[in-house]
């Protein structure tokens, strides 16, 4: 099996299942080959998976965050929020948190203009912004979704250009950089991610 096997290879990569397209009983079945992170892009599937699957598993909401869903989502207590795009944001959900909540900041690395997230060059003044000023955001690192693109070299460049502002954010105590999916997760790897959001490869076969 496909998830085995990955995790064999790269024991030191956090493997986060995202299980947005699958059913129920398949996430059980991945659960119970001892996956307890699971990912979720929308604040209503995760509420949902989180009261009916195992209260074992430790949910990361991984979407676009819209306002009105926020209580919703503390609600749930996922365990990290790695789609915080902005400050703005991230003020929002805290004066709403009532528990630590351990966030990313999501960086749109390919300039995208159909992707979420906040410029690199903005990405370390944002960061340092949101750990001065938001007490329940506990920022412990960076986000990305790669470059859409079948070039190599494009795709590389993205997750680059994260990992080095993951560096520069090491100082401030950044520990996770999570970038990496089921089309471009081992590039992820070799430019330096160390947590991985996984999809159709653990769940379509
Ligand atoms: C859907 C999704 C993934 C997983 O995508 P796959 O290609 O199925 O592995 C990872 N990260 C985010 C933010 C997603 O929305």
């Amino acid at each position: 099996m496909k998830y085995l096997e990955i995790k064999e290879k790269y024991p030191n990569t956090r493997i986060i299942a995202v299980s947005k397209y699958t059913t129920d009983d398949k996430i059980i079945a991945l659960h119970n080959l001892g996956q307890i992170e699971f990912g979720e892009n929308k604040v209503q599937d995760l509420t949902r998976k989180k009261l009916e699957l195992s209260n074992k598993i430790n949910w990361h909401f991984i979407g676009n965050l819209q306002k009105n869903k926020v209580n919703l989502l503390i609600k749930s207590q996922p365990i990290m929020w790695q789609s915080c795009v902005s400050y703005d944001m991230a003020k929002y959900v805290d004066t709403r948190l009532d528990y630590k909540l351990q966030t990313l900041l999501e960086i749109n690395v390919a300039n995208e203009d159909s992707k979420s997230g906040i410029t690199p060059e903005n990405a370390i003044d944002e960061y340092l912004k949101i750990k001065e000023n938001c007490k329940n955001i506990n920022l412990v690192g960076v986000m990305c979704i790669g470059a859409m693109s079948d070039n190599l070299h494009q795709i590389i460049k993205s997750f680059e250009l994260c990992y080095k502002i993951y560096q520069n954010l090491e100082k401030y105590d950044a520990k996770i950089c999570s970038m990496g999916m089921s089309s471009d997760y081992e590039i992820a790897i070799k430019s330096g991610s160390n947590m991985i959001r996984l999809g159709s490869i653990l769940f379509n076969e």
